[in-house]
C-alpha cells in the first residue's frame, strides 16, 4: 500500500500552485460593491433562490472565475480569497495538477457507486495514509454521501450500531452539519431552534471555550472543570445519562468561532471515553486534510480517536468527497447500512490523489505552520487599534479574531460585520462566525504565500481602522 509517507518530498516550498492567471498578483477593487454586473445577478438570485442562502448576503459579489488564492467578480474586481470555499480549497482555486487529474479522469469514468476502481484504490491508500501509523493498520474507511453532514450522520449510525446504545454527547458551540441528526448534535441554537423533532438522546456538554468559560470560571480558578463535569456525569450512577454510543467533538470549533479545544480537556475526554468504551468521534470536516498544519488536528493533541470524519478539503479541488475512518472493531454494521448514490465521484478521487501528492511534494503542511505564525503576527497587531480585539486564536490556517466589548466580553457583532465589509472593499474575503458572528474567521489556502499573508494582514489592519472610524462617527 502506498502511504502518504511514501510520496516524494522535496522539502518546504511556499508555493504549491502555479502562478495565478495574469493580473491576479494583488487584489484590486474599483468603485463600490456590488459592482453593476454583480448587482444584477444578485438581484436575480434574491428573486429566485431560497431565503436560506447565505454567503452573498454579506459578501455581495457574483463570481466570474478564480485562480490560486484569488477570485474575480463579474465586474473585474479581484479579491484575495481567505474563505477558500469554506475551507474546501486546500490549494486555492483551480490548482493545475488536481485540475488536470480530474479532467483526465472525466474521460475515463466519473460515477462509480461504491465499486472498487484503480483511482479509488489509490485515493483510499493515501487517505488512510493520512492517519498516524499506529491507527492505520486497524482503520477501515467508509465512503459516505458527499457532504460533511452525511459523513457525521454515518459516524453516528456506525457508533449506535456497534454499541447498541442510543445517547450521544456533543458540545456547546459545536457545528456538525445541517441535516436533522447533525443539527441535533450542534450547539448553535439559532439553527436548530426552528426544527421540531430532532434526534432524541443528545446531551450537549460544556466545551473548553476558555475565553468565555461555560462554567463561569477564570483562568486562575480553572481546573478544567468542563472535563471533570463530563467525567462525573458519565461515571456517576446518579449522573443522569445512560452510557452513550458516541462522543462527538471538533478539536477546533470552526463555525462556533475558531476555538481550539484545551489540550488537557481533550486528553481527559479521551481517557474517560476509553475507560468506558465509548467511541470518540472527531469531526475533522474543517480541521482535517492539513488545515491545522498536520494531516489531522487530533495528532497535535496526542490522542487516537475511534472515528475520524473528513470531507471539505479531501479532494482539494472542491469536488465532493466525504469519508469516515474508524477502528475496525466498530465495523459491525450490515451491508447497505449507509448507502448514498453519490459516494463514488472518481474525479474527486483523482483530484484528491493529485492534491495529496502536491501537499507532500511541496511541503504544504510546513507552509501551513509558517504562514500561521506570520498571519497570527498580523492578527495580534490588530490589538494596537482597539481593546475590542478580545482574543486572537486558532491552529494552523484556521484562525480567528474575536471582537467583543472589553469589559463584558459581549460580541461586537456590528463591528465584525463592518470589518468584513471594509475588508471586502479593499479586496479581501473573510468569513464571520462564533456567538452572534462576532469572530473574524480566516481560512486561507494551505499553500498561500508569505506575500499574500502580508497583503491580507495589511488589508485587515486598514479594514479594522476604517470600521472603528465608522463606529466612532455612527455611520452604518
Ligand atoms: N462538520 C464541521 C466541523 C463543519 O465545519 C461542517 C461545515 N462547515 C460540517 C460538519 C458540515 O459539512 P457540509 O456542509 O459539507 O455538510
Amino acid at each position: 500500500m502506498t502511504t502518504i509517507a511514501d510520496l516524494p518530498e522535496a522539502g518546504p516550498r511556499t508555493r504549491g500552485h502555479a502562478d495565478p492567471a495574469p493580473g491576479y498578483r494583488e487584489p484590486s477593487v474599483s468603485g463600490g460593491l456590488p459592482g453593476p454586473r454583480s448587482a444584477e445577478l444578485l438581484a436575480r438570485q434574491s428573486r429566485r433562490e431560497s431565503n436560506a442562502r447565505t454567503y452573498p448576503r454579506r459578501l455581495p459579489i457574483a463570481v466570474r472565475r478564480a485562480a490560486g488564492s484569488y477570485l474575480e467578480d463579474l465586474d473585474g474586481n479581484v479579491f484575495l480569497d481567505f474563505l477558500s470555499g469554506a475551507g474546501v480549497l486546500a490549494l486555492g482555486h483551480n490548482p493545475p495538477e488536481p485540475v488536470a487529474a480530474a479532467r483526465e479522469q472525466l474521460g475515463e469514468l466519473v460515477h462509480g457507486l461504491d465499486f472498487p476502481t484503480p483511482v479509488k484504490d489509490e485515493f483510499t491508500d493515501l487517505t488512510l495514509g493520512m492517519l498516524p501509523e499506529a491507527m492505520r493498520d486497524r482503520a477501515k474507511i467508509h465512503f459516505c454521501g458527499p457532504t460533511g453532514a452525511n459523513a457525521v450522520e454515518a459516524a453516528l449510525k456506525l457508533c449506535k450500531t456497534a454499541t447498541g446504545r442510543e445517547e450521544v454527547i456533543s458540545f456547546q458551540g459545536g457545528f456538525h452539519g445541517s441535516t436533522l441528526a447533525t443539527l441535533s448534535v450542534t450547539g448553535l441554537v439559532d439553527q436548530k431552534a426552528p426544527i421540531r423533532g430532532r434526534m432524541p438522546g443528545v446531551h450537549i456538554f460544556p466545551y473548553s471555550s476558555c475565553r468565555h468559560c461555560p462554567l463561569g470560571l477564570t483562568r486562575s480558578s480553572c481546573a478544567v472543570n468542563c472535563a471533570g463535569y463530563l467525567e462525573s456525569s458519565l461515571t456517576d450512577p446518579n449522573g443522569g445519562i445512560p452510557l452513550p454510543a458516541a462522543v462527538v467533538l471538533e478539536l477546533v470549533q470552526g463555525e462556533g468561532g475558531v476555538i481550539p479545544a484545551d489540550a488537557e480537556f481533550v486528553r481527559r475526554l479521551r481517557e474517560v471515553t476509553r475507560a468506558l468504551d465509548i467511541p470518540l468521534v472527531v469531526d475533522e470536516v474543517q480541521t482535517g486534510c492539513g488545515r491545522t498544519g498536520t494531516w489531522f488536528a487530533f495528532e497535535q493533541y496526542g490522542i487516537e480517536p475511534d472515528v475520524v470524519v473528513a470531507s471539505k478539503a479531501l479532494s482539494g479541488l472542491g469536488l465532493p468527497a466525504a469519508v469516515i475512518l474508524y477502528d475496525e472493531r466498530l465495523d459491525v454494521w450490515q451491508p447497505g447500512a449507509h448507502t448514498g448514490t453519490f459516494r463514488g465521484n472518481q474525479a474527486a478521487f483523482a483530484a484528491g490523489v493529485a492534491t495529496m501528492k502536491v501537499v507532500r511534494r511541496d511541503g504544504v503542511l510546513a507552509n501551513v505552520r509558517a504562514r500561521s505564525e506570520q498571519l497570527l503576527g498580523h492578527l495580534e497587531g490588530l490589538r494596537e487599534l482597539t481593546d475590542q480585539v478580545f482574543d486572537v486564536r486558532g491552529l494552523g490556517l484556521m484562525l480567528g479574531v474575536e471582537l467583543a466589548e472589553p469589559g463584558t466580553g459581549r460580541p461586537a457583532s456590528a463591528l465584525a460585520r463592518r470589518v468584513q465589509r471594509e475588508a471586502l472593499l479593499r479586496g479581501l474575503i473573510i468569513e464571520l462566525g462564533g456567538r452572534d458572528d462576532g469572530v473574524l474567521r480566516l481560512l486561507p489556502p494551505l499553500n498561500c504565500t508569505a506575500e499574500e499573508v502580508d497583503i491580507a494582514g495589511r488589508i485587515l489592519h486598514r479594514a479594522l481602522r476604517a470600521a472603528l472610524a465608522a463606529d466612532a462617527t455612527g455611520r452604518s
